[in-house]
């Protein structure tokens, strides 16, 4: 049997064709694609930043779909399920996965980024990672349990107490640091970012403040102002640039925190002054992606609506418009979170 799969052959190189449909293992169950969302990830592997060893290679890693292949050995699984799953495979036996670190694993891969991906009509994981979507979970939001787990495990690693203050640099997924800041008392929420559209989404989803850097002379000092000149307790770095990442090391008050989420090239330094660490007693806390309960706890938010990620959502495209998607996420940025769907035969807005 053949599918349908958008297939990164190389570097900008990105073609639709026919592949096999992947055939399952004893541990693995088959899930017909519903829909993707597009990540910065993707364009890194479009560009050759990410994964250049791995071509060919299907992208796409922030899915849902529907079981239709069930292994010999899976558990609590069935055809017709409606499903997401963790995207995160580690060796499970190394000295990181038995200190609980998975995510640190030498031998860590990651679906649609390491082995073949969701932009296709069907996609295999090994049954272990796969979460099933309650029914009040839509498609749509099913497909942005992946980058809400990051932004959980993120926020589990930061531990904002209720009443602190929280700075956010960048209104894309910042937006759900903002909600997640809120859903943990903090005060005053601030999200720092350059798009109007997107910095009133920031306050759609909890910011209390909006700084928009080409308002204010320096973001550090805005944000200076807002907390009585300290700075903020909690700074999250939600862009991926060494410029803001040495903006949140000035704008986090002493004895504050830094959350490094946003990724930068592999090469790129920043400059810090270990003087301020030491005498400023100031802590970094760093996540690369959503683990484990991080799903669940991102499937139990999403689904009891403490979190609704609808005003992020832009368009669904079909498969076959995933290249000019790409594109246009980098060019329009009044864009949020596109989807594709190979069910699609046109475009519809959300
Ligand atoms: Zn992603
Ligand atoms: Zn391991």
């Amino acid at each position: 049997m053949n599918m349908r799969a958008a297939v990164m052959e190389k570097p900008h190189k990105l073609v639709i064709k026919e592949v096999p449909v992947p055939e399952i293992g004893d541990d693995e169950v088959l899930i017909k694609v519903k829909y993707t969302g597009i990540c910065g990830t993707d364009w890194s592997i479009y560009t050759g930043k990410y994964s250049a060893d791995r071509l060919p290679l299907i992208p796409g890693h922030e899915f849902s779909g529907v079981i239709s292949g069930v292994g010999r050995n899976a558990k609590n699984l069935q055809e017709g399920d409606h499903v997401t799953a963790d995207i995160n495979m580690s060796c499970g036996h190394c000295f990181y996965c038995k200190k609980g670190n998975p995510l640190i694993c030498p031998e860590f891969t990651q679906l649609g980024i390491h082995t073949d991906g969701t932009y296709a009509e069907y996609v295999k994981a090994p049954w272990e990672l796969v979460h099933r979507l309650p029914k009040k979970l839509d498609f749509l939001k099913g497909a942005f349990v992946e980058p809400t787990s990051c932004v959980i495990h993120s926020a589990k690693a930061m531990e904002v107490t209720i009443g602190s203050s929280v700075a956010i640099l960048g209104a894309g997924l910042g937006c759900l640091h903002a909600a997640l800041a809120r859903l943990r008392g903090a005060a005053p929420i601030i999200v720092v970012g350059r798009n109007k559209k997107k910095l009133a989404l920031a306050e759609k989803f909890g910011a209390d403040h909006i700084i928009g850097i080409d308002d204010v002379k320096d973001p550090v000092t805005a944000v200076q102002e807002l907390t009585e000149g300290r700075g903020a307790d909690y700074v999250v770095e939600a862009v991926g640039t060494p410029g803001t990442y040495e903006q949140a090391f000035r704008m986090v008050r002493p004895g504050g925190t830094v959350a490094a989420f946003g990724i930068t090239g592999d090469q790129e330094t920043i400059a810090v002054r270990p003087f301020d660490l030491v005498l400023g007693e100031k802590k970094v806390v760093s996540s690369c992606a959503g683990v484990g309960n991080d799903w669940t706890d991102a499937i139990a938010l999403l689904e009891y609506d403490r979190l609704d990620p609808s005003p992020l959502f832009s368009l669904a495209v079909p498969l076959e418009e995933l290249e000019s998607a790409l594109k246009e996420l980098r060019e329009n940025k009044e864009l949020t979170k596109v989807f594709v769907s190979p069910e699609l035969s046109k475009r519809k807005s959300l």
